[in-house]
């Protein structure tokens, strides 16, 4: 027997429609790319979507097509991804970070029919114009007075292109699991793989991310989404504030530690996400300046592991730090590290503990850890597996590869090497491929990496295996110091030393200028191992 309930399928323009409705007046601000402060609402947004939907489909974009953006976070960006979705296209958002010829593959596999662009990125699109042969035309997010010379085909101003709207459009409804957006991975090796959100997922996951225990926001706080909208949906903000009412504070093109906290503090902002460079940055400027963040609640930091350090840094302020995990194949949000019973008024250290696991799914996402076989292995807090997850917001293919890419019971293989314990808390210790295998036994190059950047000195850490004749690999510590620091391997080695266990120690730290990193911001351990291929340990006798 069916249940007699409304058909209303779940369409992502219903987000931006309700926020209209019910939080039409609330405000969503700007960094422009231009650069003055840039302030609408919710109310324009949604009606400026319309016009975007209504010039796209006069210029012959319809149902399944793909419509590209590389774009930072704006309120055109928001705009055009709401008027792409809402007549049924998909928002191809394209990470302006990768190297050109990879958004030319990009654009290319998704077959883009028009590319929205940001001024700043028009340099980029001129010199691989002419291998984009799907492209029909650009539209740049700027008006007339700004709009760059440029012989990019059919290119208009964006205010230009949407003038030529009356808003007088309404949107259709179709089924949810239509297609509504995608977003290629930065896959480190390979070709670059498309994740295919559809209308259906994305609600959902808006629905997860809007939890007390997720992102932490509702109606009355401010969302500052450092994340890109490019990088996984921005963590799905950019459907889960306007679903809450949430105010937005976008950043745009200025990321740096300066520019962030003045919004942040101008703003009164009471959230806000990014990956762990940000944050360092943000930490950086705050202390060199002696400045505080009394509005600031919560900081929900993903992406790469939260340096302990760093979650210490932000509950000395008096702010609530979110230690998260994901991946663009879930949506991206995986789990949360919020502090539930028995541990919710944890302190100190064991509340560290805590703070410091990427967290606890919300209800959506199902999780396990296998050996190699596939075979289950316990939640004790202490097995390591490959860590696999269902839901309904987690890939199930890649766009145009045809390859199975689920278990047999239909969980997909992150590519991620974990703990869990009893109580569900989740502990990333790797990438399967960046793992350290010493004497047959696991190393985990996340908790070296994590201890290492707790030293005053360091910058930044990463930890790659190096051959050893008689472990097969033992850890190489690779340091980026702070500028203007000065500290020994010794004194590194020293500060280590029993916080973790002896074989687990680096057998040598090494110094440079600059960690390499990938397009979302983590770091480039392909690059390091080739830049250390022909090292070997001093102390590695043969
Ligand atoms: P992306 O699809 O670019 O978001 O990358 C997803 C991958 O980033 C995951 O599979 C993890 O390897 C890594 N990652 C994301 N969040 C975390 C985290 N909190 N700690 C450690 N690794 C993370």
């Amino acid at each position: 027997m069916l249940g007699l309930m409304q058909d209303w399928p779940l369409l992502c323009h219903r987000i931006i429609a309700h926020a209209a409705a019910i939080h039409g007046a609330q405000e969503v601000v700007t960094r422009s790319v231009e650069g003055p402060i840039v302030r609408t609402t919710y109310r324009q947004i949604h009606d400026r979507a319309l016009q975007v939907s209504q010039v796209l489909t006069r210029d012959g974009i319809k149902l399944g097509d793909r419509v590209a953006t590389i774009a930072w976070n704006t309120a055109r960006h928001l705009e055009v991804w709401y008027g792409i979705m809402g007549i049924g296209a998909i928002c191809h958002t394209v990470n302006p970070r990768l190297f050109p010829d990879q958004i030319a593959w990009i654009i290319n596999h998704a077959q883009d029919r028009i590319v929205m662009t940001d001024i700043t990125f028009v340099p980029i699109l001129e010199k691989i114009a002419d291998k984009l042969p799907s492209v029909e035309r650009y539209v740049v997010l700027t008006e007339r007075a700004h709009m760059p010379e440029t012989h990019l085909k059919n290119a208009v101003a964006y205010e230009d292109w949407v003038a030529e709207a009356d808003g007088d459009f309404r949107w259709k409804t179709f089924d949810e699991n239509t297609a509504a957006a995608m977003c290629y991975t930065s896959g480190t090796t390979g070709d670059p793989k498309g994740v295919l959100y559809s209308h259906r997922s994305n609600v959902l996951h808006a629905l997860m991310a809007n939890t007390g225990d997720s992102l932490g926001a509702n109606a009355a706080d401010t969302m500052l989404p450092v994340v890109p909208l490019f990088h996984a949906n921005s963590w799905g903000i950019a459907f889960s504030a306007p679903s809450m009412g949430t105010k937005l504070v976008f950043p745009g093109a200025k990321l740096d530690g300066a520019s962030v906290y003045e919004l942040l503090s101008t703003e009164k902002v009471t959230h806000t996400a990014g990956v762990p460079t940000v944050w360092l940055m943000l930490l950086q400027h705050m202390t060199a300046n002696n400045l505080k963040l009394p509005h600031l609640r919560t900081v929900v930091c993903g992406g790469s592991a939260m340096p302990r350090s760093m979650i210490k840094a932000f509950l000395d302020m008096g702010v609530r730090p979110r230690h998260a995990w994901g991946m663009t194949e879930m949506s991206p949000i995986g789990t949360l590290a919020a502090l539930k019973p028995p541990f919710a008024e944890l302190a100190g250290e064991a509340g560290l503990d805590i703070l410091q696991t990427q967290g606890y799914p919300p209800f959506g996402v199902e999780m396990k850890i296998t050996d190699d076989a596939g075979k289950d292995l316990p939640w004790d807090g202490k097995t390591f597996g490959r860590l696999k997850v269902a839901g309904p917001a987690v890939a199930k293919a890649y766009y145009r590869v045809d390859a199975d890419i689920l278990d047999e019971d239909g969980f997909f293989d992150t590519g991620d090497v974990a703990t869990i314990d009893a109580h569900g808390y989740m502990r990333i210790t790797d990438r399967s491929k960046d793992v350290i295998k010493s004497g047959g036994e696991w190393i985990s190059t996340i908790d070296l990496e994590n201890l290492a950047v707790g030293h005053p000195a360091v910058a930044e850490a990463a930890v790659i295996g190096v051959y050893h004749p008689k472990w097969d690999e033992r850890p190489l510590l690779i340091v980026q110091l702070k500028q203007g620091q000065n500290v020994s391997r010794e004194e590194i080695l020293k500060f280590m030393d029993g916080k973790i266990a002896k074989w687990w120690m680096p057998d040598d730290v090494a110094f440079v200028d600059g960690i390499p990193h990938t397009a979302t911001g983590k770091i480039l351990k392909t690059a390091l191992r080739e830049q250390f291929r022909e090292y070997r340990f001093p102390n590695a006798a043969a």
